[in-house]
């Protein structure tokens, strides 16, 4: 397998030296394409070879080097720059003579949002019974936000101490449990009990329970009026300016959304909680240690938060932008395999002093680029594999994988969809020796997903973060909620020409310095050679998804099997 690979890299280098001597290479000299044979992969048919040939790295560095670039605005959602890449991406699809399937002969589907946006006034104060009145300073101290869409709110109630604030019956976990949270505001950490045992909370893994989301839901169904969730760096997987930078500016919602919604959904810093439990006479690593154990039971503080919550609200819609490939099958065709990457990222912040745009070039444009290929690939194909293909450019991602979220509740495909592989921040950094599927070992596609990533030469490894709650993360969850078979396709740590620290040391780079912040931007040095081999990838499992005589459907028992029975 590995003189294959090195035969076809040095196959390929002298075709682009020829090529490149021929007088024929563009303007703007490309590097030789060291990675443009796919593979063999056992069950495909030479159209599907066709297409995991026909995709170039050359062609995503330039569509990442378009949407990331400036003039896009860090394609915000309900903004400008996020409409724009959302034109630009369905002018895409109808060029590659993809049909369109947003609705109403268009490529747009339409998604109704509103935005919410805390001004700059609201106050926040936590107020111990003994003692002074903390008031804290938005954004440097806290991040809030008024879920309800009301402009003005002013909350004054007790504050109760939840822990993690989960109630997961299959794990027999209730921090609820005889607690009176009717009209309270919750105090609770994020991330879920620490747990060796994969029976317990998936061991190491984040399940959906560790996750801010479901927090602020799970309060609000139990008729909380509020949440202050404690930032911790090592049990968010992220710092603080994370938070800030997501939650400064507007977030969006689906608008006419029936789920109860809190007036105070919010983050404070470490210390803000530390000082908190030090006025209420009390410990916080006491409290955290506490509710860390089984049989915790949630504490009423001798503290209420008053907090006057002013909120700018508007109305919009935005679009998810969504291209159909037609199966050739008549009898499947009504079935469909979905490609998915979301194009939106987090705009512009206004009033943010230095560089306030957001231009999300590996967060994710990469995923876009990726998408784009495949979808120019399939149609470049010969032949169509016997299901259709969707390709979805999904928006609001990062307000929530609202734009899946709408497409999971209101799919453009007549019968059921077998499959969704999704895109979402792919680093540029070379040829990949392993690939990250997580969350594919929960179908019946498992089997297929090994043996084509042997054929590809791809050891398949697990998250490098198993804690940080990825699977919960992207727009394939949105599916999975939906009963649809569904994970992301990314790189593992190991990177041909490196060792696999040097990968952990770049992804934790990213992290640190770049991930949702302005910098993340594109640079000439960026590899597009790895995104290309999860392109062919994705392309080599959707044609095999697409062409099987079943649909693919959740490991039995499974918590998203239930989802798919109810969409059968
Ligand atoms: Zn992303």
């Amino acid at each position: 397998m590995r003189r294959l690979v090195f035969v076809s890299l040095l196959l390929a280098l002298v075709a682009g030296l020829l090529f490149a001597q021929a007088g024929n290479s563009p303007a703007e000299s490309r590097p030789a394409k060291t990675t443009s044979t796919a593979p063999r992969v056992a069950g495909l048919p030479s159209a599907a070879e066709q297409a995991m040939s026909a995709v170039d790295p050359e062609n995503i560095r330039a569509q990442v080097k378009f949407l990331a670039s400036d003039l896009l605005e860090g394609r915000g959602t309900g903004q400008r720059g996020g409409d724009i890449a959302a034109e630009y991406i369905a002018t895409q699809f109808a060029l590659y003579g993809l049909k369109p399937a947003g609705g109403n002969d268009s490529y747009m589907q339409k998604v109704p949002m509103v935005g919410i946006a805390t001004q700059d006034d609201t106050t926040f104060t936590l107020v111990p019974d003994k003692g002074e009145p903390m008031i804290l300073r938005n954004r440097t101290d806290f991040v809030a936000m008024d879920e309800t869409t009301n402009t003005h709110d002013e909350v004054d109630a007790p504050i109760v101490w939840i822990g993690y604030g989960i109630d997961a019956p299959e794990f027999n976990w209730n921090d609820y449990k005889g607690a009176d949270v009717k009209g309270k505001v919750l105090l609770m950490m994020v991330n879920q009990p620490p747990s060796d045992d994969p029976k317990f909370f998936n061991g190491k893994v984040m399940t959906y329970y560790g996750r801010w989301t479901y927090k602020f839901e799970e309060a609000a169904r139990k008729g909380a009026v509020g949440v202050i969730l404690i930032h911790k760096t090592d049990m968010a997987s992220y710092g603080w300016n994370v938070v800030r930078n997501s939650w400064s500016g507007e977030r969006a919602y689906l608008r006419d959304d029936p789920a109860p919604k809190l007036k105070v959904a919010s983050w404070i810093q470490l210390d803000v909680a530390q000082k908190l439990a030090q006025a209420c006479g009390m410990n916080l690593e006491q409290m955290m240690a506490a509710a860390q154990k089984r049989g915790f039971k949630a504490v009423p503080l001798p503290a209420k938060l008053k907090a006057n919550m002013l909120s700018k609200v508007r109305p919009f819609d935005v679009n998810n932008v969504i291209a159909k490939l037609p199966g050739s099958d008549p009898k499947l065709r009504d079935e469909a395999v979905i490609y998915s990457a979301h194009y939106d990222h987090l705009g512009i912040v206004p009033g943010m002093p230095g560089d306030n745009i957001y231009n999300g070039a590996q967060d994710n444009a990469t995923g876009c680029g990726i998408l784009l290929e495949i979808a120019r690939a399939f149609a470049s194909a010969s032949q169509q594999p016997k299901r259709s293909i969707y390709f979805a450019a999904v928006t609001a991602e990062e307000q929530g994988l609202r734009g899946s979220e709408f497409l999971g509740k209101h799919p453009p495909v007549p019968a059921n969809i077998s499959l969704d592989l999704n895109y979402d921040d792919v680093p540029p950094l070379g040829v990949p020796e392993e690939v990250n599927v997580a969350g594919a070992e929960r179908t019946t596609f498992y089997p297929t997903v090994e043996s084509t990533a042997k054929d590809f030469g791809l050891k398949i490894v697990p998250d490098s973060q198993p804690g940080a709650g990825h699977y919960y993360r992207s727009d394939h969850f949105s599916f999975a909620r939906a009963g649809v078979p569904a994970f992301s396709i990314d790189e593992g740590v190991k990177y041909e020409g490196h060792d696999r620290e040097w990968g952990l040391e770049q992804a934790k780079e990213f992290v640190a310095k770049h991930y949702h912040q302005p910098s993340d931007e594109y640079h000439p040095e960026m590899d597009f050679r790895g995104d290309a081999v999860m392109a062919r990838f994705g392309i080599a499992l959707g044609w095999l998804a697409a062409d099987q005589p079943t649909l693919i459907g959740w490991k039995p028992g499974d918590e998203f099997a239930k989802a798919r029975a109810g969409s059968n």
